[in-house]
């Protein structure tokens, strides 16, 4: 059994509509088992919530605008497939439905000038239930047996709209029973990504870039031997190709390694979108909709080759700013680093990195640059009589700073690594502020001045990457 996922961009051309086709084609010529996991089109999900929230403030016109823009978009796609014209009225006539309810629930909100998060999901599913019958048709059209599907059938969640969660045990109990009778008569389910329902039948959705997270909770439930997440890129990257021209794809990663590069700000899939498939251990392949001959990155739980390749890939966070706690009073303080953290967290503001010098006389750590005054001023609130009493001499701050991040589950015990990796930065005199490896983390982070960030991606991927390439 395998689960397709494929993003906004796969849907909305005549060539991606191609592309999906022979995809499937394909994929069934392997395992006669497919199920097709589908994003609304790029934009639409956007556009729907610009709609709803407009609706909320009593604006009318906009959502009007918004929904003969949708209908219009939609139907000219459904152009471009090569359907009978009894399956056009169809798909076309189900299209209205959707875009008549768009327009239904956003005049109940106007009319109430309130928007629910419950509400808000029920607006914001609409995207994938259009896409899906798209999908679902050009594919039947291609001859291959297919059937829209609504995850609100198979998807059971709890009620925290906007951010739902699966519950798996009665999701799997309807996804087997469900998508378990379409596959055994041949026919490849397309079901809505994104989408859930509470056990009562409410509609949630599961976060942003949700169908990602469609795709690993439908394989797990179904035990996949494979999920295959279909883009418009060939996989994941050494580094962005935008700073490091030679960055090159990936043909392995390791569900951790992955998670890391996501925490620091690469756009790969994110770490709660894959869990219930790396729980499994069911490889997740990142593919390219538009070169399907390319292998792309394939997710496992251990790689064979990190003897050879104990980095992976050099990832950087900017917009950040540096902290420091600084005096020689905090030496055998207790409870400085504790409220330190507790003024920190007060702001809710997200701290990426720690790191404090063994002499106790300097805790640094860095947040976002937005979050930066604010947690200066909750700082010196918290820690006022230590300032009066010059324990503590000075809450400095350096902005802006970014943390360059190197990904590899090789790090914490290949000797050399490190030195490396810092090796690359001291030859081009970039200087390094701060450092932090975790001890089992698959990540050596650095500290450098903004100035400094791009130089410091390029170097590491030329001195250490490069060399590697390959292997
Ligand atoms: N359409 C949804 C979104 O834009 C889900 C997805 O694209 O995966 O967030
Ligand atoms: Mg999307």
């Amino acid at each position: 059994m395998l689960v397709m996922k494929f993003g906004g961009t796969s849907v909305g051309s005549q060539e991606a509509f191609r592309q999906v086709i022979k995809i499937v084609q394909d994929a069934l010529t392997r395992d006669p088992q497919v199920v097709v996991v589908v994003s609304a089109m790029s934009g639409v999900t956007n556009a729907l919530i610009e709609g709803a929230t407009a609706a909320s403030r009593g604006d009318h016109e906009t959502y009007q605008r918004l929904k003969s823009e949708l209908l219009s978009r939609h139907l000219s796609t459904v152009d471009q497939l090569s359907l009978s014209p009894a399956m056009r009225l169809d798909v076309s006539g189900h299209i209205e439905d959707r875009l008549h309810d768009f327009d239904r629930f956003c005049r109940s909100v106007a009319i109430l000038r309130e928007l629910t998060p419950r509400g808000l999901d029920l607006i914001s599913a609409l995207g994938e239930r259009l896409s899906v019958v798209m999908i679902a048709a050009a594919l039947s059209s291609a001859g291959i047996k297919a059937q829209a599907v609504e995850a609100t059938e198979l998807i059971v969640t709890d009620d925290n709209f906007g951010q739902a969660s699966p519950l798996m045990e009665e999701t799997k109990a309807r996804t087997e029973a469900r998508l378990g009778a379409l596959l055994a008569r041949g026919i490849v389910p397309v079901v809505t990504g994104f989408i859930g329902a509470t056990p009562e039948g409410v509609t949630t959705t599961l976060g942003r870039s949700g169908s990602d997270y469609t795709a690993a909770i439908l394989g797990a439930c179904l035990a996949a031997t494979e999920i295959y997440i279909w883009k418009e890129v060939d996989g994941i990257m050494t580094a962005d190709p935008r700073i490091v021209k030679e960055a090159y794809t990936l043909p392995e990663m390791t569900y951790a390694e992955a998670a890391e590069l996501a925490y620091f700000g690469a756009q790969v899939l994110h770490p709660k979108t894959i869990a219930p498939a790396a729980e499994l251990g069911i490889p997740l392949r990142t593919v390219n909709t538009f070169n399907p001959a390319h292998p792309g990155t394939v997710l496992v739980r251990e790689r064979q080759n990190t003897d050879k390749r104990p980095i992976q890939a050099v990832s950087v966070i900017k917009a950040l700013s540096l902290i420091t706690v600084e005096g020689r009073g905090m030496l055998g303080v207790p409870g400085i680093a504790a409220r330190t953290f507790a003024a920190v967290a007060r702001r809710n503001a997200n701290v990426l990195m720690i790191s404090q010098s063994s002499s106790e006389q300097h805790i640094c750590f860095v947040v976002p640059l937005a979050a930066a005054k604010g947690v200066i001023e909750s700082l010196e609130d918290e820690l006022r009589l230590e300032m009066l009493k010059q324990n503590i001499d000075r809450i400095g701050q350096q902005a802006e700073v970014a943390i360059v991040a190197v990904v590899g589950e090789g790090i914490a015990y290949t000797p050399g690594v490190a030195a490396q990796i810092v090796g690359a930065l001291g030859k081009r005199r970039i200087n390094i502020v701060a450092v932090a490896q975790g001890s089992s983390a698959c990540n050596f982070s650095m500290v450098v001045d903004i100035k400094d960030a791009d130089d410091a991606v390029r170097a590491i991927h030329q001195d250490v990457l490069m060399p590697i390439n390959g292997s």
